[in-house]
């Protein structure tokens, strides 16, 4: 069997290749604290912190961690992932005090509640938001399952969560689905949401009229503290400095924390370095377009939940209009429902058809530009517009203007020649570069990836 320093050597090259394989997010919460501790027989043993991590590695990450262990050790044929609980975790786990502290808080919290009502109000929690009327799909299972794995035992695995994902994906859902089943499984814990703008503009009010102190315990009281769009810190100093001490003060104390953000934390502009770090320091979990099959699911919740059957075909055809904004399709769901209930229409595609129609013709005078096309595609590949627009044939430029040429193509349905115009290039390169992407994202399941970020990104509000 080889050495251990082998071993780690190994590790560490393989780990080179699946940040780049799965993208950085998921590394980080899939390959923390992950190591070989044996090579045998052919068959390799990686140690992972938790069970959670070892049913996604086997599952999802098997093939592309053998492939790259196979590069580095050929003799490997097989790999057996085990749970192997690393030092650092068994301390936080020994600390009784802590535990005891959270118990005798919680029940001072039980007695002090006055009704359910109150208490949901107090809470910012909205009931309508649960695990149940949450449809999971490939876009969501991760930050799904993470954020059961919070609400199962908050504060001791993910802390803290971050989840981020596209405007109208389902982030606010899942947080405050996590709200939810705390308060109706833990009763004596304490769950707050509350949004950033929130919790900024609550912040000013409490120095204004001198009560800033009664601002801190609010907060540091909780034992699940639910923060959403925190992209909107960007900026904000005082909200930042007093949001940084917040976090510790619950952080160190072993209260779960979980923060959405329509970005990862380094796209948030102004975000100072220290609460960056501590964000990235947890579990990040990002939500990203969910597929037509997912899209018809959830419309198909929706309508239920409103007490109407729509057939498939109908919600089909509703949900290919749009892939990146579940709040948008589901605006249009609920016109198609009015409109066919308040004129007796039946519920048919040839009404849907009619809904649509309006929607489509405001949608295009939204319609997305090349220039931002450009800019986007540059920016998420830290280059320039002019380097996509120069003639170079670095392989570092050469993809992303195919990608930026792609998207003009499908995303602002851009004819040839007019893309050719921007780039000024003949309308048959184009076309080459456009073919060229399409082939490699159906070959390449990293670079489709890739190429659903970028789509994801482009659509971004800022
Ligand atoms: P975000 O906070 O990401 O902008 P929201 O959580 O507000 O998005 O979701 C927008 C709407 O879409 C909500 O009504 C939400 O219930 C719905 N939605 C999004 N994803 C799902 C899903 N996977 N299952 C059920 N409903 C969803
Ligand atoms: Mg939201």
């Amino acid at each position: 069997m080889p050495e251990q320093t082998t071993l780690d050597k190994i590790w560490q090259a393989v780990l080179g290749e699946m940040e780049l394989t799965v993208g950085r997010a998921s590394f980080t919460t899939w390959f923390t604290e992950t190591s070989i501790s044996k090579i045998e027989d052919g068959k390799v043993t990686v140690c992972v912190p938790s069970a959670f991590s070892k049913q996604w590695l086997e599952q999802k990450y098997n093939k592309p961690i053998l492939d790259s262990i196979r590069n580095f050790c050929s003799e490997a044929k097989k790999v057996e992932y085990v749970i192997a609980t690393s030092d650092k975790q068994n301390k936080k786990k020994s600390l009784p005090t802590e535990k005891t502290e959270k118990k005798n808080l919680g029940s001072l919290e039980n007695t002090l509640k006055v009704h359910k009502y109150s208490y949901q109000e107090a809470t910012g929690i909205n009931p309508r938001y649960t695990f149940n009327s949450f449809i999971v799909g490939g876009n969501n299972a991760l930050a799904e399952a993470a954020a059961r794995a919070v609400a199962e035992s908050p504060g001791t695995k993910f802390n803290p969560l971050f989840i981020y994902g596209g405007v109208g994906l389902g982030k606010t859902h899942l947080l405050q689905s996590i709200g939810n089943e705390i308060l109706r499984k833990k009763k004596d814990f304490r769950a707050v949401y509350i949004t950033t703008e929130d919790f900024a503009k609550e912040l000013v009010n409490s120095i204004r009229q001198g009560k800033a102190l009664d601002f801190k315990e609010k907060y540091r009281k909780a034992d699940v503290f639910l923060v959403d769009d925190i992209q909107f810190i960007g900026g904000k100093e005082k909200t930042q400095e007093e949001f940084f001490h917040t976090f510790n003060s619950l952080y160190q104390r072993g209260k779960q924390i979980v923060i959405c953000s329509d970005r990862p934390p380094k796209e948030i502009a102004t975000l100072e370095e220290r609460l960056c770090s501590r964000f990235e320091g947890g579990m990040m979990a990002d939500i990203s377009q969910p597929d037509l099959e997912t899209r018809i699911a959830i419309l198909d919740t929706k309508a239920r939940e409103k007490g109407v059957e729509v057939d498939q075909e109908v919600l089909g055809y509703i949900a290919s209009y749009k892939q990146n904004n579940i709040r948008e399709l589901e605006g249009i769901l609920n016109k198609f429902i009015a409109t066919c209930q308040l004129q007796d229409y039946e519920f048919s595609v040839k009404t849907a058809k009619t809904v649509l129609a309006s929607e489509i013709s405001a949608a295009q005078k939204r319609s997305i530009t090349p220039q931002h096309i450009l800019k986007r595609v540059a920016r998420f590949f830290h280059l320039k517009s002019e380097d996509l627009l120069s003639n170079s044939r670095r392989s570092e430029i050469v993809k992303p203007r195919q990608m930026a040429i792609f998207l003009m193509r499908k995303e602002a349905n851009l004819s040839y020649p007019t893309i050719g115009s921007v780039f000024k290039k003949d309308h048959s390169t184009i076309m080459h570069s456009f073919n060229k992407i399409k082939e490699i994202v159906r070959r390449d399941e990293t670079s489709n990836r890739e190429l659903n970020a970028l789509r994801d990104f482009l659509y971004r509000r800022n």
